[in-house]
């Protein structure tokens, strides 16, 4: 039987960052991947300011751009009780928001896998693809068993690290409880070639109708495009032509550009997920820790699952690099600050989804009342910092009832 330090199961984002990080602090680590090679899923491609202040902690962020990181520099907000003119008016510089970060990093979802499990492996991790974990045990003498290249195998460490996502198999032999809240509203997402037209620095959101969108440029003409809409509009993008139909949902009076979006050329598949927002109370138990999407995800309407997982892995390996003391006292601390966190994220997102996916007469006059009121007050917008600039970024008061109605209305 192997015998290492930690084993990994989950060679995404957050497994894959955390035995690199833990290899080069001398630790021995296995990590479990499923996969055999990284699809396009419709998954994180933007990382918020703060969490690339947390690539940069975890010595990751030079691999990223050299991996083809790309930088966005400005925000827009469209709405359609506005004039385009009017939301160009209040562009939104994006390198306020953290330290020496010149804004949101956005870097292909399976490119970046496979960029952090090649770090991994250069690093000094046994990372093995295309494997089948059959047993997680969990406990005072943790252990995994595993059939790769159509062998068995069993391995045990001091730690198990649950980073295999919002399915974790991980999870659940912890016995690890996961809440969740009720959907909000359908969120598609598809990558597009051939954006001629869209800044390559630019991002934008807006809703207008019975849609809500939202474009990340990842360079060379490609952008990443989500579009919300209505729970009750489930089949809207679905069959052959679906991918056409939803780029042709991005026409919008109160956002001409979209022009460029909407004339570009799908560049991977179209898939629809419900946005809510998930939590655990203690990502860990005796012999395992979860991280990223295992512990909980946010609504990625905010789209920070890849910060949260990045500040996950950053504050887990400070710990498990400050001692050897690895048991379930030392991940106390992981709990207290997740939890906090998580709190405020949800917050922020729920109020994001209430401003910008909700639709009808009701809804719009909400965002119209809203926009005025922020022009005025930038107070009125303190979450949006917490998105960007991190959780702690904004004062206690703004996660509390009395600001979710100072923004949506009692
Ligand atoms: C539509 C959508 C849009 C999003 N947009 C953004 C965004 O713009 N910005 C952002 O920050 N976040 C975004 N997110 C969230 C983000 O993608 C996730 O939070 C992030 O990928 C989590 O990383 P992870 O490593 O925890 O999990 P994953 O990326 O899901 O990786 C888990 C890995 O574990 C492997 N695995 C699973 N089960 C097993 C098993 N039993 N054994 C071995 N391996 C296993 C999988 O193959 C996978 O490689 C979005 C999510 C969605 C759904």
């Amino acid at each position: 039987m192997k015998n290492c330090d930690l084993i990994v199961i989950g060679g995404g984002i957050g497994g894959s960052a955390l035995g690199a990080v833990m290899a080069k602090a001398g630790k021995s680590v296995l990590l479990l991947e499923a996969s055999t090679k990284y699809e396009d899923r419709v998954r994180g491609e933007w990382i918020a300011p703060w969490g690339v202040t947390e690539t940069r902690r975890l010595g990751l962020y030079d691999l990223l751009v050299k991996a083809g990181g790309h930088h966005l520099a400005r925000h827009v907000t469209y709405d359609e009780t506005r004039d385009p003119a009017e939301s160009e008016a209040r562009t939104m510089p994006l390198a306020i928001f953290a330290p020496d970060v010149p804004g949101p990093l956005c870097i292909g979802h399976p490119h970046h896998c496979q960029t952090l499990f090649g770090e991994a492996a250069r690093s000094g991790v046994e990372a093995l693809r295309g494997v089948r974990v059959t047993r997680i045990t969990p406990g005072a003498a943790p252990s995994v068993a595993y059939e790769h290249n159509g062998a068995m195998h069993e391995a045990k460490a001091k730690l198990l690290i649950g980073a295999d996502g919002r399915m974790s198999a991980a999870r659940e032999a912890a016995g690890i409880k996961l809440h969740q809240d009720k959907p909000h509203h359908w969120f598609a997402g598809l990558l597009i070639e051939g954006a001629a037209g869209w800044a390559d620095d630019l991002q934008a959101i807006g809703t207008e109708g019975d849609f809500g969108f939202l474009a990340f440029p990842q360079g060379k003409g490609k952008v990443r495009v989500y579009g919300g809409y209505a729970l009750d509009q489930r089949k809207r993008f679905s069959g052959d032509d679906g991918a056409r139909r939803f780029l042709d949902a991005f026409r919008m009076k109160s956002s001409p550009n979209n022009e460029a979006l909407a004339a570009a050329n799908p560049a991977g598949p179209l898939f629809s997920y419900f946005n809510n927002d998930s939590w655990t109370d203690r990502p860990f138990g005796e012999g395992i820790v979860l991280v990223g999407d295992a512990a909980g995800w946010n609504d990625p309407i905010v789209g920070l699952g890849l910060s949260i997982t990045y500040r996950d892995v950053r504050v887990v390996t400070d710990i498990l690099k400050a001692s050897a003391d690895w048991s379930e006292r030392a991940f106390a601390p992981y709990a207290e600050e997740r939890t906090e966190r998580m709190r405020r994220l949800r917050f922020a997102a729920m109020l994001q989804a209430g401003l910008d996916m909700e639709f009808g007469d009701e809804a719009r006059e909400r965002r119209r009342r809203y926009h005025e009121a922020a022009a005025a007050d930038p107070t009125l917008g303190m979450h949006g910092f917490a998105v960007m600039g991190g959780p702690e970024m904004a004062p206690a008061e703004i996660f509390t009832d009395a600001h979710r109605i100072r923004v949506l209305g009692a």
